[in-house]
């Protein structure tokens, strides 16, 4: 995966009127909702626009808080008492906001919230009985408070200020109770956006995203680590990932920094090309001018098929893939210095167990140190990016990986975890290895793990393992080299017919 959280410059924005608060400070201090959050990739952390992001930097929060300036949910960052997350602008001691003043609309809207309904056709108002004050109040309250929310979202400004960030209005939600629909602002969504309702990938949508990927027949013991629902879903934290149903076909579109692009080709098992032409209609109505309209991961046999039909392809860095048998055996003298690193390890006595939820705050502990001893070497600029942004995949890793079908291993030297690596059954007969962390002083380890998983993977009944792509990175490419893949998986991107 690129590294898609290029930072852009601040960006300024109008100063709407502050909100009132409906629910006494008193009562807020008290309660656990509001900022806390369970999991670190929470669909309900608050959306901040452009606007409210150069303000809420200017008051003090982290930029790197921020994946795209010009409008992101905000990253959470681990609570150092309990087992959840915060927003990083949430001071834990006092219970309070410290950009109470600057805080976005999302919060300030809060216990009332924008939602989609139920058959995603329209927009409401609602309120949300997780908050403890809203189920003591009385409907004719609500109603007031509502009224006066209203007045400021029916301020055309406000509406074009919404249409522009669609997170602004979250999923449907059962708990939270529909007061009122918000036309106005359904109409300048769909203005703004077309026909197809967009929607933003959930945990429920990967049953729906991997039928898709099936139906397309994408898999296969060769595909791409691409073709694979956990695979997209773990940068769910960092990135906007949408899907829409267009002409039958399932199309993932990721809205970056630099504009909107598809992670992977319309999912179908009819014909391909009227959705892959509606895709980048779309696209270019939303990118307007810039030239980030592309279709990525695009497999070999798809990728003649558009080339035939008249689409631009070019190249990316295939995936690697190995023989299972080869690397869980290390045999012979091309995997002389792997299998010296591994006997090394042998002798130390170190063990490989499953990954558990309780080795998460041990996990994030060595990923720390890995860090920085991977700064301390020296890395390509792009490589210190893809470094950056992985945080918050491994996160959603750590507390998310038994729901997307991860299995995680530990290596542990003299009690303490010295590497860890997580991976997914890709295709029956083959297994993807997703992410690996090895600690750089303990030499080794990385090596061990490998072959540990290859050898699981093996006994397992897959013949083939995959590392994925090297990501251009020329150190990188040698390591994944010297364990001699059996092939490379050819990857393609489309960025749309000559004439468009
Ligand atoms: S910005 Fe303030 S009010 Fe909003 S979630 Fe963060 S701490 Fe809470």
């Amino acid at each position: 995966m690129a590294a898609l959280t290029a930072k852009t410059a601040p960006v300024s924005g109008t100063v709407r009127p502050v909100l009132p608060q409906l629910v006494p400070g008193s009562t807020c201090v008290r309660c656990d909702v509001c900022c806390r959050f369970p999991d670190v990739d929470s669909a309900l952390r608050p959306y901040f626009t452009g606007g409210e992001i150069a303000r809420a930097v200017a008051g003090g929060v982290d930029e790197r808080a921020f994946p795209d300036r010009g409008g992101s949910q905000i990253m959470l960052v681990p609570d150092q008492q309990g087992e959840g997350f915060h927003c990083p602008a949430f001071d834990s001691r006092t219970s309070t906001c410290r950009i109470y003043e600057r805080r976005p609309l999302d919060c300030q809207l809060y216990p009332l919230a924008m939602m989609w309904n139920a058959a995603h056709d329209r927009v409401v108002l609602g309120w949300d009985v997780k908050c403890p004050f809203m189920r003591e109040q009385q409907a004719d309250s609500i109603r007031g408070h509502a009224d006066r929310v209203l007045e400021l979202l029916r301020r055309p400004e406000v509406i074009g200020e919404i249409a522009e960030h669609p997170r602004l209005i979250g999923r449907f939600q059962e708990d939270v109770v529909a007061l009122t629909p918000l036309t106005d602002i359904t109409a300048a969504l769909t203005d703004r956006w077309g026909p197809y309702p967009l929607r933003r990938l959930s945990l429920e949508d990967l049953p729906r995203l991997t039928a898709a990927l099936d139906r397309a027949g994408l898999g296969g013991e060769r595909s791409l680590a691409a073709c694979s629902a956990a695979y997209h879903y773990v940068w769910n934290g960092l990135l906007a990932y949408w899907w829409a149903d267009i002409q039958g076909a399932v199309c993932l579109f990721i809205q970056s920094p630099d504009g909107w692009f598809m992670p992977l080709p319309p999912l179908t098992g009819g014909g391909v090309e009227g959705p892959v032409a509606e895709a980048f209609a779309l696209m270019r109505r939303w990118n307007g001018e810039r030239p980030v309209s592309r279709i990525e991961n695009v497999p070999a046999p798809l990728a003649d098929r558009l080339a035939a039909a008249g689409y631009r392809m070019t190249s990316k860095e295939p995936d690697y893939l190995y023989r299972a048998a080869d690397v869980a055996a290390l045999a012979g003298d091309r995997y002389k210095s792997q299998r010296a690193l591994c006997n090394r390890v042998e002798r130390s006595g170190a063990v490989v167990e499953p990954y558990r939820p309780a080795d998460r705050a041990e996990c994030r502990a060595l990923f720390g140190e890995w860090r920085r001893q991977k700064h301390a070497e020296g890395l390509e600029a792009f490589a210190a990016l893809l470094l950056e942004d992985a945080i918050s995949v491994h996160e959603v890793v750590w507390s998310r990986g038994s729901e997307l079908g991860l299995a995680g291993s530990v290596l542990r030297l003299d009690g303490r975890i010295r590497a860890y690596t997580f991976g997914y059954r890709l295709a029956p007969r083959t297994w993807c290895v997703l992410l690996e962390v090895a600690d750089r002083t303990t030499p080794g380890s990385a090596q061990f793990l490998f072959r540990h998983t290859c050898r699981t993977a093996l006994n397992g009944g897959a013949e083939f393992i995959n590392t994925m792509d090297d990501s251009g990175l020329s150190g990188l490419r040698l390591s994944k080299q010297a364990y001699h893949p059996s092939m490379l998986i050819h990857n393609a991107i489309c960025t749309g017919t000559a004439c468009a």
